[in-house]
């Protein structure tokens, strides 16, 4: 970061200005402004990142790696800084343990298939958690199935945090790998995920994080969590859909068989044998996402241009504020109450459904999710069919907290 962009970051956040860089802020939805609280779905994009991806297209298009044209190098350049550039924003070692993959999901996928599968028995255990998104279960669920291995959940208490004591106790040598999700989209917990990578480690066992949700939030320092795996979603972090990142200790992707076979990951192939490239290219098996990665590092830049400092505080600000607001609306109830909390608001309307909270304030221009959130486990365990969640990003304001309380209020006396 230069001089400049250092010190406009430690002066906190110059809303309007930020507003300004988003230009879908500018539209209306049904004729009332866009109030846009589904950040933890996807995040809007700024002007840096759309123009980002129209300037690769526009100036630089080629595939990478293999051209010897100026275009072919121009697009590798950027391809590898925008690695470059993420890998620095994770504090991870090397640009060469950052693997650019779809996103969080198919992250956590490689990490099944390439790290865990040749490593599992038949009473081999993997841990997660109960707060964790469909995408942190299922995999293992689909390899337990293949493999005899047991899934083990760790339990969560009533405001939605983490059994400490009861993950303590289930550390032992079975244990083949731990998951646990950083910040969880459906509660806003942010679990103590530098505590949790010392106790595995203290029984030699991975660590996968899901970290989808912190990286939009708060500085992430892959090294000071002391986690073996850490996966993301661009999307989530004002960059493109389509692509993201599995940043992994360089022993472990060393170790690991290839993913997915094609272009790209290998040095030299026979109809007999292949012989496969070092990582990362080893694990980005035919053209990859390469505006969406160039994207990626244009959302890294304005983040850090932005200070994460500065978002976290801003994000923490709106949250304190929406949480008291929010719960003067008649019938109000938060899900998800953990003393260490990010910008996620879940809650049940009175026994109004959360659908019907969704459409209706949606006629007020506010955009909220409702559902199980990916995380249907967490609904079960709160006996709550669905929720409506509003989630803070960037750009939004103390106004708009506003909005959504008077349009919650409104609901609420329909169904009275
Ligand atoms: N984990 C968490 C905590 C998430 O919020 C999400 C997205 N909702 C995912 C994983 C999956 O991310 P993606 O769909 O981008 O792969």
């Amino acid at each position: 970061m230069n001089q400049a962009a250092t010190d406009k970051a430690q002066r906190g956040l110059d809303l309007e200005k930020v507003r300004a860089d988003f230009p879908i802020l500018e539209r209306l939805v049904h004729d009332k402004p866009l109030v846009y609280l589904d950040t933890a779905a996807t995040a809007q994009r700024p002007l840096a990142v759309l123009e980002a991806i129209d300037g690769f297209y526009r100036k630089h298009n080629a595939n990478i790696h293999r051209g010897v044209h100026l275009l072919s190098q121009e697009a590798t350049e950027d391809y590898e800084q925008a690695r470059l550039k993420i890998a620095r924003f994770i504090n991870a070692p090397s640009e060469r343990e950052l693997v650019f993959t779809r996103g969080t999901t198919e992250s956590i996928n490689l990490v099944a298939h390439s790290f865990l599968r040749p490593r599992l028995q038949p009473g081999d255990e993997i841990l997660i958690t109960w707060m964790e998104h469909h995408s942190n279960i299922v995999p293992w669920q689909l390899l337990c199935e293949e493999t005899g291995a047991v899934l083990k959940v760790v339990p969560m208490n009533r405001d939605g945090e983490l059994e400490m004591d009861a993950l303590a106790e289930m550390l032992s040598e079975r244990v083949k790998l731990l998951g646990v999700v950083q910040i969880s989209n459906a509660l806003g917990t942010v679990n103590p995920v530098m505590e949790i990578c010392q106790m595995a480690r203290q029984h030699g066992i991975p660590v996968l994080v899901d970290g989808a949700q912190a990286m939009p939030h708060q500085a992430v320092d892959v090294q000071a969590l002391g986690c073996d795996f850490y996966c993301f979603s661009g999307h989530k972090m004002y960059g493109p859909t389509g692509i993201g990142a599995l940043w992994a200790r360089a022993e472990h992707l060393q170790s690991m068989q290839p993913y997915q076979g094609g272009g790209e990951m290998i040095r030299h192939v026979t109809f007999e044998k292949s012989e496969f490239n070092e990582a990362p290219a080893k694990f980005e098996a035919g053209t990859p996402n390469i505006a969406g990665a160039i994207g990626l590092g244009a959302a890294v830049d304005y983040l850090q241009q932005l200070g994460m400092d500065n978002v976290a505080a801003h994000e923490a600000q709106l949250l304190a504020y929406g949480s008291e607001k929010l719960a003067e609306v008649d019938g109000f109830r938060m899900i998800g109450t953990a003393a260490n909390k990010a910008g996620v608001m879940s809650f049940v309307l009175g026994d109004i459904h959360a659908n019907d909270v969704g459409t209706l304030v949606d006629l007020h221009g506010v955009a909220i999710r409702t559902g199980h959130h990916c995380a249907m486990p967490v609904a079960q365990f709160f006996g709550v069919p669905a929720t409506a969640r509003a989630s803070l990003g960037i750009y939004n304001t103390f106004e708009e907290i506003d909005v959504l309380a008077d349009a919650l209020q409104k609901t609420s006396e329909m169904f009275a």
